[in-house]
């Protein structure tokens, strides 16, 4: 890792999708790159069971092996890839320096490619039993559910997908969601209502999760007419939609008014030599296919930006 002060062409904030191929085009573009992760390489794909509408893998690929063959490739072409945490990113001394945990980097260029974070639902007994029967990742905790009853909240792609997977262990799942239509795409809805463990909560939010010493219930209010009523469960699994990983960049480059980078076309963000990739960006399509074009693209401005003003190699 960094020795103090360690310069490189380009860091890379993030080593997901995005950016992990970022670090691919630039390593082979012959930049010094160090992506960091403050997790390890992998991003949310990482913690999604399946993965089938990434092109070249027609049967599917689990989220972990994807990303480990995208870090393997990065690394082939000669990407750094750190585990670190950001405190703080300034422009200093013409360049951007980046305060991590485990030292200082700098960098004349810089991709933000940081990703989401599940959005949590903010109702009593979420925080309190959380990592002990609530959870933002069925992939890492839905085996601990074998034969048991787990609840999932949300209707989107991560929501289904997700309960899917945990019907594989739980011998029920119920999917709680505050309208009467999924979000999800259809090809998912279509599997899920086909899934005879899964039963569908519709118009219906939650309003607590409770219990013991573990979780035991969820009080679930149907928003058409009001009543209330509990649902006995072992987990619940939160899909309640994604925030950005954009703090430590909040009055450094523009974010849209969600929090995300606003950039243009080229992955530019509105500040000179900074440059945003995947989902942390304001974009209309959120998937893998999307993360990695992004990163390739800023990669290849980050390329030209430094060869137009002279400054790899820095
Ligand atoms: P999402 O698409 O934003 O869906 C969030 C879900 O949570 C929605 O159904 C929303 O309800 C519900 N929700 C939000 N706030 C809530 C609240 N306070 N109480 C109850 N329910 C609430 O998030 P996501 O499913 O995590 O997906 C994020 C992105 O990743 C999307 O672009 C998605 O397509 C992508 N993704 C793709 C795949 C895939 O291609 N296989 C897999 C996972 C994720 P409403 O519907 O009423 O708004």
């Amino acid at each position: 890792m960094a020795d103090g002060k360690t310069t490189y062409d380009v860091i890379i904030i993030g080593a997901g999708p995005a950016g992990l191929s970022a670090g691919i085009y630039c390593g082979r573009a012959d930049l010094k790159t160090c992506i960091i992760d403050r997790m390890g390489p992998g991003g949310q794909v990482a913690t999604t069971d399946w993965v089938e509408n990434y092109p070249g893998f027609p049967e599917g690929i689990s989220g972990l092996d994807l990303s480990a063959k995208m870090e393997e490739q990065a690394r082939r072409f000669g990407a750094e890839i750190t585990l670190a945490e950001i405190e703080n990113l300034k422009e200093q001394d013409g360049l951007y320096a980046l305060c991590c945990t485990e030292g200082d980097l700098r960098a004349p260029a810089v991709i933000i490619a940081s990703g989401t974070r599940p959005r949590e639902l903010g109702v009593p007994g979420e925080a309190r039993f959380r990592g002990s029967g609530v959870s933002y990742c069925a992939t890492c905790d839905g085996a601990l559910y074998r034969d048991k009853v787990v609840v999932v909240i949300g209707g989107g792609d991560s929501a289904i997908g997700e309960a899917m997977f945990l019907t594989k262990f739980a011998r029920k799942v119920y999917v709680i969601h505050r309208r009467d239509q999924l979000r999800a795409t259809k090809v998912l809805q279509d599997r899920a209502f086909k899934n005879l463990k899964i039963e569908f909560v519709w118009s219906s939010v939650v309003t607590s999760i409770d219990g013991g010493d573990k979780v035991e219930s969820v009080a679930v209010r149907n928003v058409k007419d009001g009543s209330v009523h509990a649902i006995f469960t072992d987990g619940v699994f939160l899909y309640v939609g994604l925030l950005p990983n954009t703090e430590f960049v909040r009055g450094f480059v523009d974010l849209d008014e969600w929090g995300y980078v606003l950039t243009d076309d080229s992955m530019k963000a509105s500040r000179l030599g900074i440059y945003a990739a995947g989902d942390v960006r304001h974009k209309g399509l959120r998937q893998v296919v999307t993360a990695t074009a992004d990163g390739a693209m800023a990669a290849v401005s980050v390329d030209h930006y430094l060869s137009e003003t002279g400054r790899a190699g820095a």
